[in-house]
């Protein structure tokens, strides 16, 4: 039940009247592709995964994107809604998120020259840096059929039960090519001036107006910051949005960065609210309601953004995945028990472009709602779960949530494990949200929680527990490099939990051994300066470039760099680039973070020794071309152990015990798997 005269967060939870619908709060889930579009089969997933946000409180939900037609396609045999055979299939998602109290709306998304497949159509023949295929440049009489398909498809999501629509003209897809002159360089009705190259939105949205009638959410995601050379002026924006709204639209939602933008929009680096001044630009300019959207991830944030009147909506995608009850937690008083999203990516964004099913590393129920359940158990049993970090603070509150009685030791005193090494590198504050969540979250389930404790073979066998799980993590491998061991009484060699946690201030110059993930966090924490730019939005935007789109195409403008705290070399043994198993969509963002800060990344190395003067490698196979790198530092980041010595005495004492995250397999071992392996054990038990 909503309370939100009551709330902390009165603008947020009120209602917004549309007229013709009245929307329960200010809240629109954004539409994120999950995968489960794609195929009607996964449609009843669709439904659970929909309804539970909808249960959850959200206001307003847009689902991932529907093509109009085969050319819209993201990729082949993705997501369409072109008939009405198609639409029926629909009509389950809609009729549960309606049970809930709930309104959806269907986003049409043609991807243009995006398209990954053979068939992308665009204004011109110009290939995406982020695609194979070369798009044909559509006829006038092509352009006219794409405007039916949308209208079709709108006409369709109404049949299905939809809400309304969500017409997506931003991020650089179809309609947003149309716009630019960067990508649009017709000479005919659809082109050369900005009254031509608006067209096509304009008449999308007064076509699908006319067609659906008047009581018809439609929403037009306009792109108000490209983010790329060329991209569309201020005057622009303001003359495409008042078009916009001319042409029928119910909302503006807010469109930052086109997938190709070399200026990060979404991940756990970029500021809280980077660009809600984006949106309030537009306040005043059309008298529509305006959706601010990118890293609004907390209900404080969403509040302070309405409050101030820079938006009249907020769009959260990720943060629904995180957590489906964000809406009523942030009703009843239990924002300090919603389950944050960090904005890592890593299990919805890295999933959906390696075409695996969106989860969430801090959720993965989402998208699986199905199939991992977290039931009552019927036969209470007592359970020891031995270390706090991400594997052992899900299992051990998923179980005590179900009833079981759980105690969990960790010889540290605080919770977190490696999570409390995470959140200590610049740009991964977010990373300490995990921790006050799962905090919070032992107190609610009743959790004994013994900190300072190390777990041994008698604690644990007669300790009379029904069930042991060794969630003890990793031992950082030591590279064994000659001379590492005397260096490291020195100071001179050091681990990086003695780096990140400032046991040691590190000198001028630095080596890092090993470019794993840990060994580019340590780097962008080495060359940081005292603050970090994540928690100060102008010095982020001055790093990336980012700038008033009023002065400037695109917003874009010559970044201006904080000089590095130290010299860094990052090193590994591999000859392929450095960085190239980081996450899919935002390892490019270290690698640039890094090069921008001069860090010198070398490959194809061979450690030969440390000694007093620096760190002596040789280069290849054959260990040629001797080089010395006269360091203050070499920093250990070389990959981890299982730590798991308790195994095999409580097994043989006939405990019945198990395993899970770096305890079980250090190997590419991240806190996705850590946190899945962690709640799929706790839902079994
Ligand atoms: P750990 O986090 O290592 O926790 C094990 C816990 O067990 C520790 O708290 C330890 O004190 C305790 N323990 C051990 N033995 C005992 C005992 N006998 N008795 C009591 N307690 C004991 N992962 C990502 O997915 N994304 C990232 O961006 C990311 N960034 C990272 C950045 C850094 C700098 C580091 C160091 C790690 C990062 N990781 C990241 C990795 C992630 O933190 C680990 O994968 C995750 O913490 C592993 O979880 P775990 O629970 O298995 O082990
Ligand atoms: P990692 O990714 O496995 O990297 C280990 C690095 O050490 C590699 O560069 C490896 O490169 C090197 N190495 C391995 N054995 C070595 C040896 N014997 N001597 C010298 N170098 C050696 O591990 P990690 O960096 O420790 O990270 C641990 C986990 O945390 C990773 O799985 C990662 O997914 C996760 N994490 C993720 C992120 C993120 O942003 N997603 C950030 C931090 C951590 P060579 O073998 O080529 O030398
Ligand atoms: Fe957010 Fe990471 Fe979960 Fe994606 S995987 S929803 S970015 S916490």
């Amino acid at each position: 039940m909503l309370r939100p005269m009551n709330s902390s967060f009165p603008h947020l939870l009120a209602p917004l009247d549309l007229g013709f619908v009245k929307l329960r709060n200010r809240v629109l889930m954004g539409s994120m592709h999950t995968g489960l579009e794609d195929d009607p089969r996964k449609f009843p997933r669709l439904e659970a995964y929909f309804a539970e946000r909808a249960r959850g409180g959200v206001g307003l939900i847009v689902t991932g994107g529907f093509a109009p037609n085969i050319e819209g396609w993201a990729a082949p045999f993705s997501g369409r809604l072109t008939t009405r055979a198609a639409a029926a299939k629909h009509q389950p998602i809609t009729k549960a998120v309606h049970a809930e109290g709930g309104h959806i709306a269907l986003q049409i998304l043609h991807t243009g020259r995006y398209g990954y497949h053979p068939l992308a159509v665009a204004p011109s023949r110009i290939k995406s840096p982020i695609s194979p295929f070369t798009p044909r440049a559509l006829s006038a009489r092509g352009i006219e059929r794409q405007i039916r398909a949308f209208v079709r498809c709108a006409v369709l999501a109404r049949e299905a039960g939809y809400d309304g629509v969500e017409i997506m003209g931003s991020e650089g897809y179809f309609i947003n090519q149309f716009l630019a002159a960067h990508t649009n360089r017709r000479t005919d009705d659809w082109g050369g001036s900005f009254a031509n190259r608006m067209r096509l939105p304009v008449e999308i949205v007064a076509r699908t107006r006319a067609a659906v009638g008047p009581d018809f959410i439609l929403v037009y995601r306009l792109s108000m910051l490209d983010l790329v050379p060329d991209g569309s002026d201020w005057d622009e924006v303001v003359q495409l949005a008042q078009a916009i709204e001319r042409a029928g639209a119910t909302i503006i939602n807010t469109g930052i960065g086109w997938h190709e933008a070399r200026v990060p929009t979404i991940a756990t680096s970029v500021p809280r609210a980077a660009f809600a001044w984006v949106t309030r630009k537009l306040k005043g300019q059309v008298g529509i309601p305006l959706c601010a959207t990118n890293r609004i991830n907390a209900p404080e944030v969403g509040e302070r953004i309405i409050a101030d009147g820079d938006a009249d909506l907020v769009s959260m995608a990720r943060p629904l995945l995180a957590d489906p009850e964000f809406v009523n937690k942030a009703a009843q008083g239990r924002a300090d028990e919603i389950n944050t999203c960090i904005a890592c990516n890593q299990a919805c964004l890295d999933h959906v472009f390696e075409r695996r099913i969106a989860s969430c590393l801090v959720n993965p129920r989402a998208g699986h709602e199905t199939e991992l359940r977290y039931e009552p158990v019927i036969l209470r049993k007592r359970i020891a779960v031995v270390g706090a970090g991400p594997a052992g603070l899900s299992c051990a509150t998923v179980l005590a949530g179900r009833g079981h009685h759980v105690t969990l030791f960790d010889s540290a005193t605080e919770i977190g494990g490696q999570f409390n090494l995470a959140r200590r590198v610049p740009g991964k504050e977010e990373f300490a949200e995990t921790l006050r969540y799962y905090r919070r979250r032992l107190e609610v389930t009743g959790v004994e929680l013994r900190l300072g404790v190390r777990a041994d073979l008698p604690l644990l066998r007669d300790g009379g527990y029904d069930e042991v799980v060794l969630a003890t993590g990793v031992l950082a491998r030591n590279p064994g490099i000659p001379g590492a061991d005397e260096q490291r009484a020195s100071g001179r060699v050091l681990g990086y939990a003695d780096v990140l946690l400032g046991r040691h201030e590190c000198g001028p110059r630095v080596a890092i051994v090993g470019a794993g993930g840990i060994g580019f966090d340590v780097a962008e924490f080495l060359v940081a300066g005292p603050h970090s730019t994540t928690l100060d939005l102008p010095a982020w935007q001055r790093e990336w470039g980012v700038t008033d789109p009023a002065g400037a195409r695109g917003g874009l403008a010559v970044p201006v760099i904080t000089p590095p705290a130290r010299q860094v070399y990052l090193l590994q043994r591999k000859a392929t680039p450095l960085g190239k198993g980081l996450g899919k969509t935002t390892g490019w963002i270290h690698r640039a973070a890094l090069r921008a800060k001069r860090v010198e990344m070398l490959g194809g190395v061979n450690y030969e020794s440390i000694d007093g003067r620096g760190l002596h490698l040789s280069h290849g196979e054959t260990r040629t071309r001797p080089m010395l790198l006269e360091v203050d530092n070499v920093v250990l980041c070389a990959g981890q152990e299982p730590l798991c010595d308790l195994y095999q005495p409580l097994h043989m004492a006939g405990i019945s015990v198990h395993k899970i995250g770096g305890a079980d397999v250090a190997a590419e071992l991240d806190a996705r798997r850590a946190i899945d392996q962690g709640s799929r054990l706790a839902a079994r038990l």
